[in-house]
């Protein structure tokens, strides 16, 4: 019998049998109760299977629904989603089992293994800080609060979509969209009287575009000041959040926010997260300020910040034009898996083989992936843009690696869906090298669920890895994909076979790295700010008066005083990114450092590489990130290497 599921969905009888099941969880979860001497054999991990066996039974219709969307799968998505999230709450919020668990960890910490004890702690973490633990009056007032801040959170970005949909500039001199590309201009023209016009919005292509191309500055101002000028009623929304969400910390018994929010991440406490921050833009800065100079030497005038998207494309192009047009013929995508699948075996060591089996599509495919010959997981392909599919890319796991009840092993598989170009009989689907960077992204997060050894489903592959911790394999395999080494594995011609010359590498590789140390110092006036915002009680200017206060560190070019980029941060005002965009940056430290070290062992045949094979990818969630990464360089993460990753010196 095969190892893996049919890969196949009932659309007509999936409600009445999701039904069925949640009434026999429920029943399941009434009778586990009532077991007399519970212990992690006999209670923690019935559950926890039941919960893994109703993962796999919705998986996929999450997919399907994804990658080839229709009314009726729409239908049957929007109908399960308010039933199995009724199940969950009711679940998460059950006290018996929450005490249940306590005791048994109390009872078993000693006997358990590491990956058990793991399950338990967080489990326990997860009601506690859900506040499900707490008093009744407590409970009430967390709940409240809970309800209220989303309301604000969906007000606030209501309120940006507003102000992004209400303004329009309307051009009439044709002068003023010269440089713009065809594309866009065909995208913003408008007839008005039978007088052609460009109308630009605050829609990020649209803004995006003349601020990029557009040669009047006096065009590129307005349209700045309109888009950081947008949704002013936000400040009270955020004095409210702010607010509300330090009550909230306190009640669960936290200092402040921040804490709260780091209590389930890898970082350890609010110093470590300031000063990896503020190291950061200190190492940054210099490079920073030469890149600085560098635009501003081919400006006429002293550059504002209207100006810099607009002069960054003209020494872009002159400093390093690259035609992705180039570069495609190169990029063919069987010979871009099949390189990536050359490269992961010689770097860890596991092979892959092509799988014969029907799927939702005929582009999809599958393979199964074996270690030292034994078959370990499965893995499914659907990477061509068509009708009907949701964009972007991502990876979904679908069963985890463990042993089950009866002490079975089972084995993991995930998806892979990217939007590449498609392929037909006579045109090959030729790739950019961004999406071959967007595929090593989502395989590197693939193999870190697949290739798990744990066997508590919980706390194996991706799951109960941490939140600022997660990109780390991704972003890790990632940085391979700009290695000559590895390039030269699959960028070959598809009509001669011409392997990808070192000049055009060398000119990808440069052209990454293209005012790097200012986009980080960008990214770090983000994170230190929201950081700083959640660490303590800020209110009305005082919130200005703290961003101002970090710009005099990150921000090159003054922004002006009527800039109030923080009634559009959507991330951390609406977008669960709260005391946690950090974590963008905490994540790519581990993967620049770990990078390099394989890099610098010459790659194939590293041991690091070997190392973390065993110790990230096998170790999944059982241990904290933090540990895995001690075990892995027998050190603390080092920062320098992620800037030697942006070229900042
Ligand atoms: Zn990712």
């Amino acid at each position: 019998m095969s190892k893996f599921p049919e890969f196949k969905i009932d659309l007509d009888n999936f409600i009445s049998e999701l039904t069925t099941r949640l009434e026999h969880n429920n029943k399941r979860v009434e009778k586990l109760l009532k077991t007399p001497k519970k212990s992690y054999a006999n209670f923690v991990k019935p559950l926890l299977m039941m919960e893994e066996y109703l993962d796999q039974f919705f998986t996929p219709l999450s997919h399907i629904n994804a990658v080839n969307n229709s009314d009726k799968t729409q239908e049957v998505y929007s109908e399960s989603i308010p039933i199995i999230t009724e199940y969950s709450t009711k679940l998460s919020q059950n006290l018996d089992i929450y005490n249940a668990y306590k005791e048994i960890y109390k009872n078993e910490k000693e006997s358990l293994n590491y990956e058990q004890n793991r399950v338990l702690e967080l489990n326990i973490d997860h009601f506690e800080l859900s506040g499900a633990h707490l008093d009744d009056k407590t409970k009430a007032r967390l709940q409240e609060i809970n309800i209220k801040t989303s309301e604000l959170s969906n007000n606030f970005s209501q309120n940006l979509l507003d102000a992004t949909n209400e303004y329009q500039y309307i051009i009439d001199d044709e002068k003023d969209v010269d440089g713009i590309p065809e594309s866009d201009k065909e995208n913003a023209k408008i007839e008005e009287d039978g007088v052609v016009k460009y109308k630009f919005t605050l829609q990020l292509p649209s803004y995006i575009s003349y601020m990029t191309y557009g040669k009047n500055s006096i065009i590129r101002e307005e349209l700045y000041r309109a888009y950081v000028t947008r949704s002013p009623q936000n400040a009270a929304i955020i004095d409210e959040l702010l607010a509300l969400k330090d009550e909230m910390s306190k009640l669960l018994g936290f200092d402040n926010y921040a804490q709260y929010s780091i209590a389930s991440k890898m970082a350890k406490n609010e110093k470590s997260v300031v000063d990896f921050l503020d190291k950061l833009a200190k190492n940054s800065k210099e490079q920073a300020q030469a890149e600085l100079k560098e635009l501003q030497a081919i400006a006429p005038a002293k550059l504002q910040s209207f100006d810099t998207a607009f002069y960054s494309e003209i020494l872009k192009k002159k400093s390093y034009d690259i035609d992705e047009e180039e570069y495609r013929p190169y990029f063919e995508q069987q010979s871009v898996i099949n390189g990536m699948f050359t490269f992961l075996d010689k770097l860890f060591g596991f092979k892959f083989k092509n799988v014969d089996e029907k799927l939702w599509n005929d582009k999809a495919s599958s393979y199964d992936l074996y270690v030292d010959e034994k078959l370990t997981a499965r893995l499914y392909f659907d990477l061509e843009a068509r009708e009907n599919k949701r964009g972007g890319a991502w990876m979904h796991n679908w069963q985890s690696h463990c042993n089950d009840e009866k002490g079975n092993e089972q084995l993991a598989s995930a998806f892979i869906v990217c939007n590449f170009p498609s392929s037909s009989d006579t045109t090959p689907s030729l790739l950019r090298h961004d999406d071959i960077v967007t595929l090593f992204h989502e395989m590197g997060h693939t193999i870190h669920h697949l290739l798990s050894s744990v066997n508590e489903n919980d706390v194996s592959g991706v799951n109960g890895v941490e939140w600022d911790a997660v990109e780390f394999p991704s972003q890790f395999l990632e940085n391979f994909a700009y290695e000559p080494k590895v390039l030269k594995l699959f960028a070959k011609h598809y009509k001669t076979g011409e392997v990808l010359p070192d000049d055009m590498i060398e000119k990808l590789v440069k052209s990454k790295n293209f005012q790097s140390a200012m986009g980080m110092l960008r990214q770090l006036e983000f994170s230190t700010f929201d950081f700083k915002l959640h660490s303590n009680i800020y209110k009305g200017d005082e919130v200005q008066a703290l961003l101002d206060s970090i710009r005099e560190e990150t921000s090159l070019i003054k922004a002006p005083e009527y800039n109030k980029f923080q009634n559009g941060f959507s991330h951390i005002f609406a977008g669960g990114y709260a005391a946690g965009y950090y974590s963008y940056k905490w994540a790519e430290v581990l993967s620049a450092d770990a990078f390099y070290s394989v890099v610098d062992e010459g790659i194939f045949g590293s041991k690091t590489a070997k190392k973390y094979l065993d110790i990230v990818l096998k170790g999944g969630g059982s241990k904290s990130m933090e540990i895995l990464f001690h075990e892995l360089m027998n050190r603390e993460p080092d920062t320098d290497k992620l800037l030697r990753l942006n070229g900042i010196k």
